[in-house]
């Protein structure tokens, strides 16, 4: 499954820069992952403060 990111997002950026596919863009309050990039590395995962990013 690809990964989704949780309202607890405080889009700090981290993860969009990590992503090695460019899955995941800024939105209106967090930011979102397009589910049929995303390759499930795990990146965003790994650099997020806040956990927000998980499979879903
Ligand atoms: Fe990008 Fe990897 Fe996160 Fe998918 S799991 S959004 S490919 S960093
Ligand atoms: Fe949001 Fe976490 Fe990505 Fe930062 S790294 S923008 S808090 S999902």
């Amino acid at each position: 499954m690809a990964y989704a990111i949780s309202e607890e997002c405080i889009m700090c950026g981290a993860c969009a820069a990590e992503c090695p596919v460019s899955a995941i863009s800024e939105g209106d309050t967090q930011y979102t992952i397009d589910a049929d990039t995303c390759i499930e590395c795990g990146a965003c995962a790994g650099v997020c403060p806040v956990g927000a990013p998980a499979q879903a």
